[in-house]
C-alpha cells in the first residue's frame, strides 16, 4: 500500500485559513498560538513547528509603518489631547496584533514545511 498523495498546497492560503500545511483541512492551532502536535486530518508531526520571532517582527513592520503616520496624520490635522492617542492607537496596535499574529505564524510555519526547512533541536 502506498503512502497518500498531498498535492502542495499554497503556503498563503494554508496560512491564512491557519490550517495544516500539508493537507489543509486539520487546524494547526490548538488555543490560541499553540500549535498541535499532530495534524488530526493527516497525521502530519507539527511539534517541531517554530516559527520563532518571525510573525512578531512582521507585525512591527507592518503596524509600525501604518499607525506612526496615521497618529502623525491625526495630531497634525486635530490636535487631540494625548489620551485620545493613548487610547486609539493602543486599540489599533493590539487589536491588529491579534488579528495578524495567527495566520502570520501559520504562514511562516507552512512556508517552512514548503521549503522542508530542517528540524533543529532548540538552541542550535
Ligand atoms: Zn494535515
Amino acid at each position: 500500500m502506498s503512502a497518500p498523495y498531498y498535492p502542495p498546497l499554497s503556503p498563503l492560503s494554508t496560512g491564512l485559513s491557519c490550517s495544516c500545511p500539508r493537507c489543509g483541512k486539520g487546524r494547526l492551532f490548538e488555543g490560541f498560538l499553540t500549535v498541535r502536535e499532530t495534524c488530526p486530518s493527516c497525521g502530519l508531526d507539527l511539534k517541531n513547528e517554530d516559527s520563532g520571532d518571525g510573525p512578531a517582527v512582521f507585525i512591527i513592520f507592518v503596524l509600525g509603518g501604518t499607525v506612526v503616520p496615521l497618529a502623525l496624520w491625526f495630531e497634525t490635522l486635530f490636535e487631540p489631547p494625548l489620551w485620545v492617542h493613548a487610547v486609539l492607537w493602543g486599540a489599533a496596535v493590539i487589536g491588529g496584533t491579534m488579528a495578524l499574529l495567527r495566520p502570520l505564524k501559520a504562514y511562516t510555519i507552512a512556508l517552512q514545511y514548503k521549503h522542508k526547512t530542517p528540524h533543529r533541536p532548540p538552541g542550535v
